[in-house]
Parts: structure tokens; C-alpha cells; sequence
């Protein structure tokens, strides 16, 4: 029987809830048997190859590159499930949203830090590869929709765990009480 498909990608995040992904340690060898993944930095596949049955999204959208990534998942994933602060609700990357407009962020980012240095141009990077920067950080849910939510930052291993194998095997997710508190 064919396995289901799992694809996984890092949107404005900071890896650590791929970090915790990997934390489930030897089950790692389980997960191989469940799942065959496709596009994941886990696996270093990086385009769709096929359709997946669940896409696994850390980090919200602070770029133009955000949006398009997460809209792909959308359309190659029958379920989409995102974890962590940052997916959820903007997280970190979000702070900007209520500090000034982005073209204040950016002034201050590239020009005036005290930490600005080796920018004697004066330059703030405007290449035309670069995706653009959106004006604020927008959490996945209001991008496309969003199927289930893993909050934590990062959410426990086992939280990840849990939740892949209910949503693997069609069993109910086992939530006790060390998984889902956040001390
Ligand atoms: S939720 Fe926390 S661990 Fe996950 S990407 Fe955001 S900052 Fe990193």
C-alpha cells in the first residue's frame, strides 16, 4: 500500500519548528515507514513532484516568495497543518507590523542601525530577484486556508508527533498534558 505523502517547507520563520520536527529523534525510523516525503528542506526535494496528502508549513508570509510558496502547498496539499507562533499568527517576524511602515523598518534596518556597517552606499537592497517585502507580516491562515493548527513556539516534538500520526492513521490525536504545556 502506498504511503501517504507529507511535504514541509519554512516560510518567515527562524527553522526551529523544523528543529522540533526532528526532535521526535529515533522515531524518525517510524516516520520513514509511515510517511514518503516530497518537497521538504528535510529531504532537500525542492519543487512538487507529485500531489501530497499533507503540506506542514512553519512561518507566515512576510514576502512576495512567502505567498507564492504557500499558495503552491495549497493547491499540491489535500490537508494543510500550521505550526508554530509565526505560521499562526505572524509570530517574531510580525513585531514590525506595529512598529512603523515598512519603509521606515527598512531605513532603519539598512541605513541608520548602529550595527549597519560594510553599507558605505547606503544602499537598501532593491535587486529585482529579490521577492518583494509585503507591508506587513501576514499569519498563513489569512493567505489561504488553513486546515489545522499546531500552536507552540516551537511546538513540542511530540505535539508534531501526535499530530501527524492522528492525522496519518484517521485515529483521534493523544494531547496529554506534558505535550500541549508551554513552560
Ligand atoms: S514559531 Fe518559534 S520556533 Fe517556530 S519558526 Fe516561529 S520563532 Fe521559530
Amino acid at each position: 500500500m502506498s504511503k501517504p505523502i507529507v511535504a514541509t517547507t519554512s516560510l518567515a520563520g527562524c527553522f526551529g519548528c523544523h528543529m522540533s520536527f526532528l526532535d521526535i529523534d529515533e522515531r524518525i525510523l517510524d516516520l520513514i515507514e509511515l510517511v514518503e516525503f516530497n518537497k521538504s528542506p528535510i529531504d532537500d526535494i525542492k519543487t512538487f513532484t507529485k500531489k501530497c496528502d499533507i503540506g506542514i508549513i512553519e512561518g507566515g508570509c512576510c514576502n512576495s516568495e512567502n505567498v507564492h510558496v504557500l499558495q503552491e502547498f495549497r493547491k499540491n496539499c489535500k490537508t494543510l497543518v500550521v505550526i508554530g507562533e509565526c505560521a499562526i499568527m505572524g509570530g517574531l517576524p510580525a513585531l514590525r507590523n506595529n512598529v512603523a511602515p515598512i519603509s521606515e523598518c527598512l531605513e532603519e534596518a539598512y541605513l541608520n542601525c548602529v550595527s549597519v556597517q560594510a553599507n558605505d552606499e547606503k544602499i537598501i537592497p532593491n535587486d529585482d530577484e529579490l521577492p518583494m517585502i509585503l507591508d506587513k507580516v501576514y499569519p498563513c491562515h489569512e493567505v489561504v486556508k488553513i486546515d489545522y493548527f499546531i500552536p507552540g513556539c516551537a511546538p513540542r516534538a511530540d505535539l508534531i508527533w501526535n499530530a501527524l500520526v492522528a492525522l496519518v492513521t484517521g485515529n483521534e490525536m493523544e494531547l496529554p498534558y506534558e505535550v500541549i504545556k508551554y513552560d
